[in-house]
């Protein structure tokens, strides 16, 4: 060994020690996403590791009895890390099951039975894993990024380590048979002992990278949503635009834009105030996302206007959308506190057919055109819906989409 046991038990620790630290300082107060727990884990298993390095120095209650019940301690406290992580309550017999089962288990074989209390001992932690692995398997969102498999990767490598390190102290009785004045009994016992502070390390990166995995998430959905009424904002409903027009020219399938407009919305804002309208928009935004299929993209596209894209929808398709939206719309009635209001909106639609000259437009001149619909059934007396006819230079091909079921 290049390094003696005690020596390199002991840096491995610090170096969880300070995973540990700067883990509960770049962790935001208030936050339920498990990251402080994660810290307190890491801080207690940490403390374990120290009392193992100086076995043999102390008193065993010290460095057995004490380092024990800290590291399972810890491993039921990931685990309400990883509860919290996902909004769950932490079920407590899970968590403390293991602790209480570790604990009769070093009282009834006391500290001589070193072999015994291996074999049960592992087995505790790799049942604790299991329960681990067994949490995060079922979080199909975390799954979806990578620092999910460095976690749960770390914490499947662990269980076979603990159920080997069960079996060398089952087979192989005289090397386990004492502790005395050593950090590990034999080569087998110290190198399980690096080999789970490497995975350890590892897997609370994977923790906390998989928390800042969902942070980015978060933060890209709020730079792309309307903060007043949660459709997408411009930019964003921009993006999708375009990547619809392109998929529509691929796959020949029409595809319909809707501009919805509020009518004499400015009154509501003069007469009511701003608040009063801010009230307005986020109601009539709600009937607008909920009356639309989950593939259409609906977004603000200017003060009290929506703009809602239809994939392979056709032009009588966005007609009959864009009526039903229309009357739910003139149905409600709009609470502002001490008076209830109607609201009317006006609707332009175009639609864009892939064998069309329009659909070799970018999604400007189809706005554009969707914008003169809507002009016009402002023009006609508003809360109506008005459509742009669709101009087609050559013969319609049928679209692809059209044809399937
Ligand atoms: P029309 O029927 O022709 O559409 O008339 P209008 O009054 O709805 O049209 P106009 O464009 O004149 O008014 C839009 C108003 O929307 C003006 C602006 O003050 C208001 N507005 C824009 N954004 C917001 C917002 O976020 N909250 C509120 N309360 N009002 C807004
Ligand atoms: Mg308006
Ligand atoms: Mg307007």
């Amino acid at each position: 060994m290049l390094l003696d046991n005690r020596t390199l038990l002991f840096s491995l620790t610090m170096i969880s020690a300070l995973v540990a630290l700067s883990l509960a300082v770049v962790s935001r107060s208030g936050r339920r996403d498990g990251l402080r727990i994660w810290a307190g884990a890491m801080g207690l298993e940490s403390l374990g590791w120290v009392l193992i390095s100086v076995r043999g120095m102390v008193p065993d209650a010290l460095s057995i009895l004490a380092p024990n019940l800290l590291m399972v301690g810890a491993q039921a406290l990931k685990l309400v890390a990883v509860y919290e992580f996902r909004g769950l309550p932490w079920p407590r017999w899970r968590c403390l099951l293991p602790v209480l089962a570790m604990f009769l288990l070093l009282a009834e074989l006391q500290y001589g039975d070193f072999r015994h209390r291996l074999i049960f001992g592992s087995l505790i932690y790799a049942g604790q894993m299991l329960l681990l692995v067994e949490i995060l398997r079922t979080d199909t969102v975390a799954k979806q990024g990578r620092a999910w498999w460095l976690l749960f990767g770390s914490m499947v490598a662990t269980i076979p380590i603990f159920i080997l390190r069960a079996l060398a102290a089952l087979v192989s009785a005289e090397s386990f048979a004492t502790v005395e004045g050593t950090v590990a009994p034999n080569a087998v016992q110290m190198l399980m002992f690096v080999c789970v502070i490497a995975l350890d390390i590892l897997g609370s990166l994977g923790f906390i990278l998989m928390e800042k995995e969902r942070s980015d998430f978060e933060l890209r959905a709020l730079a792309m949503t309307d903060f007043l009424t949660k459709a997408l904002n411009r930019r964003a409903f921009t993006m999708r635009s375009e990547q619809e027009v392109a998929a529509a020219q691929r796959s020949g399938a029409p595809l319909a834009l809707l501009i919805i407009d509020i009518d004499h919305f400015k009154q509501i804002n003069d007469k009511y105030g701003h608040a009063a309208g801010d009230t307005v928009l986020e109601e009539v935004a709600r009937t607008i996302t909920g009356g639309v299929r989950t593939q259409d993209t609906v977004g603000r596209y200017g003060g009290e206007e929506f703009g809602v894209l239809l994939p392979a929808t056709d032009q009588a398709g966005a007609l009959v959308l864009a009526e039903k939206l229309r009357k739910a719309v003139a149905a409600k009635q709009y609470d502002l506190g001490h008076e209830s209001i109607s609201v009317t909106i006006s609707t332009g639609i175009t639609v864009c057919a892939a064998t069309c000259a329009q659909c070799r437009s970018n999604i400007n001149q189809l706005v554009d055109e969707a914008d003169q619909a809507l002009y016009q059934a402002k023009r006609e007396g508003r809360n109506r819906t008005a459509v742009k006819p669709v101009w087609c230079a050559g013969p319609m091909r049928q679209p692809l989409a059209w044809t399937k079921t």
